[in-house]
């Protein structure tokens, strides 16, 4: 059977190249990167070989990056490291975020109620964005985090994270923001976007999975994540994960050289894909903004007020017929629950179900495009039922 992947915000498979450049750190060059010995020092080269590459592109020092297990991880370090330091130094205990950041963040940040934090989650506007004024409005004189996510990996939709970034350093505040989504991308600069923390994840740039980052700004204060060895300057204790650093920083190199012609060629897909769909549903919602969104990713709605339809039954067909896609954020897709980035928008729970998310990669073509709405037309007719 034909397969068709469309689901690269979940995951990307591992470039090829990226797999033969880790090859021999699992093997050959297996040396502890704490060993003092010639083993050790290989190890310790590539190690911190990797950091720079990874350093060099966000525009960072590489003592400010931490090698973490993955997004999720870099989430959790970031929020608790940061909201358990600022209590500790300042009284503060208030952060600010949003609901429309992943779960990593999100329930990270209940946690962090759970342990005395007060925390704001700020409405998104209809297009699934953080509107600056809104950040503005929610600081108190307590507020020491805020943690807004770059682009939204449901929808896509890019936040103005340098406007926020400005926002926090006029009061004073740390602010985190989860660039899962962006990093190699597009440009992701540190000082340009005016970050303090920032989180990635491998696995999203055809690296391997199991890995992530966290950029620490410089001076900024936050908690230990992981107590044991010195590792990572003291930051993260536990034997470094060497042949999968070596496979992010390629992952990284080799995404980030290609980012603007893939950027251009994604986003004249993408625009092909949305008017094919827009011609052959009526009854279509575009969750997103149009233009300030990441070219890959295409997440559409049926409207519930014109037609039902089962968003699980529209799932699980396309993928009999071989199509990957989602109904929402991977890490939540196993559940039913409506997407929280698409109430959070303003989409009531019917449609809101109704919802499909398409996200291409590099290996995506028109033809692909073009196969997939020709299956979610059969698709649709055979579960759609127009309402009287
Ligand atoms: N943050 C965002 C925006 C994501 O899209 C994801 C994964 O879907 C994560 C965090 C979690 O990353 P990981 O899968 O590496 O734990």
């Amino acid at each position: 059977m034909r397969r068709v992947y469309l689901d690269h915000t979940a995951t990307t498979p591992l470039d090829p190249e990226v797999f033969e450049v880790m090859k021999p750190y699992f093997s050959e060059k297996y040396g502890n990167a704490s060993s003092i010995h010639s083993f050790g020092q290989e190890a310790r080269a590539a190690l911190d070989g990797s950091r720079d590459r990874i350093a060099k592109i966000l525009g960072a020092r590489s003592s400010e990056i931490v090698f973490v297990s993955s997004g999720t991880e870099a989430d959790n370090f970031a929020l608790k490291g940061a909201a358990f330091a600022m209590r500790a130094s300042s009284q503060k205990n208030h952060m600010i975020t949003s609901k429309g950041e992943h779960h990593a963040v999100l329930d990270t940040c209940e946690y962090l109620e759970q342990q005395g934090f007060d925390v704001t989650y700020l409405e998104l506007d209809q297009y699934g964005m953080v509107e600056p004024e809104r950040v503005r409005k929610a600081i108190t004189p307590k507020t020491g985090l805020i943690s807004i996510m770059h682009a939204n990996n449901e929808v896509g939709t890019i936040n103005p994270i340098k406007e926020i970034g400005r926002i926090a350093k006029e009061h004073g505040i740390i602010i985190h923001s989860d660039v899962v989504q962006t990093f190699g991308k597009m440009p992701v600069n540190v000082d340009d976007l005016g970050v303090d923390l920032c989180s990635m994840s491998a696995h999203k740039i055809y690296g391997p999975k199991g890995i992530g980052a966290l950029y620490i700004r410089k001076g900024v204060t936050i908690d230990r994540f992981m107590h044991g060895g010195g590792q990572e300057r003291g930051w993260r204790a536990g034997t470094e994960n060497v042949p999968l650093a070596v496979g992010f920083a390629e992952a990284a190199a080799r995404i980030s050289e290609r980012q603007q012609t893939e950027w251009e060629r994604l986003k004249k897909l993408k625009e092909i894909f949305r008017k094919k769909i827009e011609s052959s549903f009526p009854f279509v919602l575009f969750n997103a903004h149009l233009s300030n969104s990441l070219p890959h990713i295409l997440n559409i709605s049926f409207d519930s007020s014109k037609v039902d339809i089962d968003g699980e039954a529209l799932l699980f067909n396309l993928d009999l017929k071989g199509i990957a896609v989602t109904s929402g954020s991977a890490c939540t897709s196993g559940s039913m629950e409506p997407s929280h980035v698409l109430l959070a928008m303003g989409r009531d729970e019917k449609t809101a179900h109704a919802t499909i998310r398409f996200s291409m990669g590099k290996s995506t073509t028109e033809e692909e495009i073009e196969y997939t709405v020709g299956a979610l037309r059969e698709v649709v007719s055979n579960v759609a039922k127009a309402r009287a």
